[in-house]
């Protein structure tokens, strides 16, 4: 695989098979690296996808890798491990050489990264066994799964007030856990009991299984709560640690005051502070679904392909080797 690609996207989930898609379909060459780990892999499906409602996340990025194969875009598997910016060809400024774990270099004039994140975890032991089945973080994804269900919502950001709510729309059996008391004030507590939520303020040191479901969690004083589900929030961090020789460092992403993540800061056409890299999905907005990572991954590769345009028609008319005639 010793070609050179007018891109390469690093990561072969909903936004990096979007942005290939459109750039195969552009007639770009086009080579997606990708370590086979999309962030929602222990769902058992994708929810709110229309067209694709309830399939499995490994199942949606083969359907995908079969469908950029169609227009010319070589998947391959591994990781891309670093990265330096570096003209590859005469007629372009912009270049790049990436190094995948195989030790194999490959090297493009436009990089999308697309590795999407990892949810770091509340450090509770049991929690993570749990995570993407039991332990869910987002009603719209997981809550239709557990309506109706006894669920307990682990209170630890500023935000978790309003994921109680959001869990509280779907079952009247809610129990909002929180230790850290500056995380109620005086209309969190009015809306809670307003609806019915319970609140348990001895802090949950164990979360406990049954076979493969939660079955509730243990707090500090040895009672046992028994739940069907738990609620908890992650720290959204995007998976860019090689992208660090091209200068580009993950950023705080806050919504309403409160930190959601660190992702890569982009303009509105997805393209960072290097030029000719761009970003699209979880590593460039934590709070994206896989609707809104595709959607995102696509207008990145359109943008992509605007810029690689814009390069040649100038190498073009500085070489001045047009064959056509402009009236
Ligand atoms: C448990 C869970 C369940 C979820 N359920 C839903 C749901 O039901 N509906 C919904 O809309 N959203 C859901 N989400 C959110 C969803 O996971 C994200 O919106 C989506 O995965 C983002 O897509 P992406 O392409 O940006 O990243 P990903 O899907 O994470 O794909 C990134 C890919 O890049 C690869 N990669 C990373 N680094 C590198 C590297 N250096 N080199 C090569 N490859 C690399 C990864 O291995 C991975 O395959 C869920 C999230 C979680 C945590």
């Amino acid at each position: 695989m010793s070609e050179h690609f007018d891109v390469i996207v690093v990561g072969g989930g909903p936004a990096g098979l979007s942005a290939a898609l459109i750039l195969g379909r552009s007639r770009r060459s086009v080579l997606v690296v990708d370590a086979g780990e999309p962030r929602n892999a222990p769902a058992e499906g994708v929810h709110n996808l229309l067209g694709q409602e309830g399939t499995a996340p490994r199942d949606l990025v083969r359907i995908g890798r079969q469908e950029v194969a169609r227009y010319g875009v070589t998947v391959t598997d591994g990781r891309v491990v670093a990265a330096s910016a570096t003209p590859v060809t005469d007629d372009d400024a912009l270049g790049f050489r990436l190094t995948l774990d195989s030790g194999e270099v490959v090297t493009a004039r436009r990089v999308v990264v697309a590795g999407g994140a990892v949810d770091v975890l509340p450090d509770v032991p049991g929690l993570a066994e749990q995570w993407g089945r039991g332990v869910v973080h987002c009603p719209f994804c997981h809550g239709w799964e557990v309506r109706d269900r006894r669920i307990g919502v682990l209170v630890t950001t500023a935000a978790g007030a309003h994921q109680v709510q959001m869990f509280r729309a779907l079952s009247d059996d809610v129990t909002a856990f929180v230790t850290d008391p500056d995380l109620l004030d005086d209309t969190v507590l009015a809306g809670f009991a307003a609806r019915g939520i319970r609140v348990v303020r001895t802090p949950v040191v164990r979360v406990l299984s049954e076979g493969d479901a939660p079955s509730g969690v243990e707090l500090a004083d040895g009672t046992v709560v028994e739940l069907d589900a738990l609620a908890a929030a992650s720290r959204v961090e995007a998976r860019v640690e090689w992208a660090a020789g091209l200068g580009l460092t993950p950023v705080d992403q806050e919504a309403n005051g409160v930190l959601f993540g660190r992702v890569l800061a982009v303009d509105g056409a997805g393209q960072t502070e290097v030029p000719g890299v761009f970003a699209a999905g979880n590593a460039a907005n934590a709070m994206l679904t896989v609707v809104a990572s595709a959607a995102a991954g696509s207008q990145t590769g359109a943008m992509v392909h605007g810029d690689l345009l814009r390069a040649e028609v100038a190498a073009a008319i500085s070489a001045g080797t047009g064959t056509g005639t402009a009236r």
